[in-house]
């Protein structure tokens, strides 16, 4: 059975070149980091330029950069920090977050009664701006937990436009970047931004490991305390291979950025010409979106809405219907409830989401395949 991979949302699969600069560190540099010897400071030494590099790749001070094990914990740590130590009183988020963000927030309202305003969200997909500016008004100390790109959806918030509105009312602002970066350029000292999170294995590196960017200007607690590792905000022994692969990951990335976002983007246009050639009635869900995200509701009856990846799985296609922790469930997505009518949240929608390593021959396989459902 030929497989096809079109869920790179959920995760991608790794470049054999990362693979290849994994496994050189874990064959020579297997000394921890913060060992004084020789064995040490070499492990130390790509630790450095990794966090150089990634830092020079993203427009920032490699001080800024910190390693996590994933965006989860980043997230975790932002939110928490803010609160705990900062001062922060309410937190405005959208119903559109993903858990990593939602549940921490939730967290927080329940433990440190934090007040929680969530945005609406437009029929569009997007956050109403016009809402997030009225709550700013309101100075009270605040920090805006929103998503860049929809991991769902794909639909793109306007971080410059947010940023600013959260800076003019002295607000923080904490941007979840988990499906941009690697994907887009970034300058993030031009942004108006103070903390971004990404997962290596969203870019074709590896799982366990991604990294915080924490603005020079703010001053975090660590969550997790027992060493001195990244200059005592993350305690624990460093994974130097992995930070090592997704380095090579991020590189190889913005190498390639403009081939390969021209690429992806004229494959999402030739699935969705394909979609509406054989099932006319297909619908977008969410408006203006993200190049390697295409996600739409199929005209198929509700009956079938359980069924859909079950039977393209037979065939050996991975697409999904909402975030990958959610895709066993046939629970309608958060996301998704929180902005199409309650019609269109019956039918089955699908997420399509695609890398350079697709093909067209990917999509005519998800083409056949929906229409023997
Ligand atoms: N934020 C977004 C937008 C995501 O897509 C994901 C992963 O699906 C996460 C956060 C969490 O990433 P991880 O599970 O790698 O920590």
């Amino acid at each position: 059975m030929n497989h096809v991979y079109l869920d790179n949302a959920a995760t991608t699969p790794m470049r054999p070149e990362v693979i290849q600069t994994m496994v050189e560190v874990m064959q020579t540099e297997f000394g921890n980091a913060s060992s004084t010897h020789s064995f040490g400071r070499s492990a130390k030494n790509i630790l450095e330029t990794s966090r150089k590099t990634i830092a020079r790749l993203l427009g920032c001070e490699a001080r800024e950069i910190i390693f996590t094990a994933n965006a989860t914990e980043a997230t975790n740590w932002i939110l928490k920090s803010v609160v705990r130590d900062l001062g922060i009183k309410r937190i405005i988020t959208s119903p559109a977050e993903h858990h990593a963000t939602l549940y921490t927030v939730k967290q927080l309202e329940q433990e440190f009664g934090v007040q929680v305003a969530y945005l609406p969200i437009m029929p569009t997909g997007n956050i109403d701006y016009v809402a997030l500016e009225q709550l700013l008004q309101d100075e009270m100390p605040t920090l805006v937990t929103l998503m860049h790109v929809n991991n769902e959806t794909g639909c793109i918030l306007d971080i410059e436009r947010t940023g600013l509105l959260c800076r003019s009312h002295k607000a923080l602002f904490h941007c979840d970047t988990v499906q941009s970066i690697g994907k887009t350029a970034f300058n993030l000292h031009h942004l108006p931004i103070d903390f971004a999170v990404a997962s290596a294995h969203k870019f074709h590196g590896p799982k366990g490991v991604g990294f915080a960017y924490i603005s020079k200007q703010v001053v975090l607690k660590p969550l997790i305390v027992g060493g001195e590792q990244e200059k005592g905000l993350r305690a624990g022994t460093e994974a130097v291979h992995q930070i090592a692969g997704m380095t090579k990951a991020l590189e190889m990335d913005y190498t390639s950025l403009e081939h390969d976002s021209n690429y992806i983007a004229s494959l999402k246009a030739y699935c969705l010409e394909q979609l509406q050639t054989h099932f006319p009635e297909v619908k977008m869900n969410g408006e203006n979106t993200f190049y390697n995200i295409l996600n739409v509701v199929l005209p198929f009856s509700e009956d079938k809405t359980a069924m859909i990846l079950f039977n393209l799985d037979m065939k050996g296609i991975a697409v999904s219907r909402g975030s990958a922790c959610q895709s066993g469930s046939i629970k309608p997505s958060h996301v998704l409830a929180s902005f199409l009518k309650e019609e269109d949240l019956k039918k089955p929608s699908l997420r399509i989401s695609f890398s350079c390593f697709n093909t067209k021959e990917d999509i005519d396989a998800l083409i056949s395949g929906l229409k023997g459902v």
